[in-house]
């Protein structure tokens, strides 16, 4: 395994459109896990395969969950509180429902660093995929895992989540990126 640069705004290539997958191979499988090894080292929740410059629908996702050990008394241990990984792997993701009911989280993305905005999308969202080994899933998702996928899905269509922003509000967070590059 080995970690891949990530493409930051405004790099010409995150607006390039992704092309679907032909076949999931042992070569696909060393991006997955190259594309995971730099989630985890950035750190971030979710990567699309074109943020390392690969223009094809590949997503991994990993909400990884926090687990708090309580102690004699009942209370939980912060200091002692780990996360577990649970990497999720989606070839040609493609959603067939989504909710009219709407969600919004306070989004970020790896290559738009350290800037948060509100994002509204469909909270539940039904999707059908290929897996790591090839296998055809179809699940119906909620929560933060159904905005991460939208959210990853998005930059496969060379959408940025700064996209779904007013333009005064991006125009503000490019601004600020700028800044904070020209200060390096
Ligand atoms: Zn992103």
């Amino acid at each position: 395994m080995a970690l891949r640069e990530i493409l930051v705004v405004p790099h010409p290539v995150l607006k390039q459109v992704s092309q679907p997958v032909e076949q999931v191979d042992d070569e696909l499988r060393a991006l997955m896990d190259d594309m995971l090894e730099t989630m985890y080292d950035a750190p971030g929740i979710g990567l699309a395969a074109i943020q390392v410059g690969v223009p094809e629908r590949i997503l991994v996702i990993d909400l990884q969950r926090r687990i708090t050990p309580v102690d004699d008394e009942g209370n939980e241990v912060e200091d002692e509180a780990r996360d577990i990984r649970e990497p999720q792997y989606f070839v040609n993701p493609e959603i067939v429902w989504e909710s009219e009911e709407y969600g919004v989280y306070n989004e970020g993305c790896l290559s738009v660093p350290e800037m948060y905005g509100d994002v509204e999308r469909p909270a539940r969202v039904r999707v059908k995929w290929l897996g790591y080994d090839g296998a055809a899933h179809e699940e119906e998702l909620d929560g933060l895992l159904a905005t991460c996928l939208q959210h990853e899905m998005d930059h496969l269509d060379g959408i940025l989540f700064v996209d779904h922003l007013s333009k005064l509000k991006r125009d503000m967070i490019m601004k600020k990126l700028t800044k904070a590059r020209k200060g390096k």
